[in-house]
C-alpha cells in the first residue's frame, strides 16, 4: 500500500517536471497582464493635443477612496485647454489611497481618465505617490496605450 502511494506521488512529480512553469523570473521576465487589467491612471488627449478632461469632478465624486482632487478652471478664448467650458487646472490622484477599482474611468463622461497596464508603482516617499496632472497626462495622444472608449 505504502509503495503504491509513493509511486503515485512520484508520478505526480514526474508529470509536473514536463509542464511549463507558471512562475516567472521577475523582473527579468515580464508578466503579460490581461487586456482589462487596471493599473496606473492616465489623463488622455485628443488627436489635436487638447485635453479630454473637462474638470467636471465626477471621477472625484465617485471615487470610493477619495483619492482624486480636481480643481477646475474656465477655458478662455485666449487659452483653450479642453473642448468643454472648463478644464482641470489641477488634478491629483493619491496612489496610496487608490484601490484600482476603475470607477473613475467608468464615470468619466469624456473618456479622459483611463487605467493603463503599468503596475510597478512603488516609490520612496509618500509625496512621490501623489500623482500630479503633469505626471498623469500622457505625453502625446495615444501614449498611454489605452484608447478612451467614449467621445464627447
Ligand atoms: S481607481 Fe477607484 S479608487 Fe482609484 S482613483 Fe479611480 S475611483 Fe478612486
Ligand atoms: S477625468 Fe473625466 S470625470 Fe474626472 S474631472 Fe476630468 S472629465 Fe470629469
Amino acid at each position: 500500500m505504502e509503495s503504491a502511494a509513493v509511486l503515485r506521488g512520484l508520478g505526480v512529480t514526474v508529470r509536473y517536471l514536463f509542464r511549463r512553469p507558471v512562475t516567472l523570473q521577475y523582473p527579468e521576465q515580464r508578466p503579460r497582464v490581461a487586456p482589462r487589467f487596471k493599473g496606473r491612471h492616465w489623463l488622455t488627449l485628443y488627436e489635436d493635443g487638447d485635453e479630454r478632461c473637462v474638470g467636471c469632478e465626477l471621477c472625484a465624486i465617485v471615487c470610493p477612496a477619495q483619492a482624486i482632487y480636481v480643481k477646475p478652471a474656465e477655458n478662455t478664448p485666449e487659452r483653450r485647454v479642453s473642448k468643454g467650458e472648463r478644464y482641470a487646472e489641477e488634478f491629483q490622484i493619491n496612489m496610496l489611497r487608490c484601490i484600482f477599482c476603475g470607477f473613475c474611468e467608468e464615470a468619466c463622461p469624456t473618456g479622459a481618465i483611463v487605467l493603463g497596464h503599468d503596475f510597478e508603482l512603488a516609490d520612496y516617499s509618500r509625496q512621490a505617490l501623489i500623482y500630479t496632472k503633469e505626471m498623469l497626462t500622457e505625453p502625446y495622444p495615444g501614449a498611454s496605450g489605452r484608447d478612451p472608449r467614449r467621445e464627447v
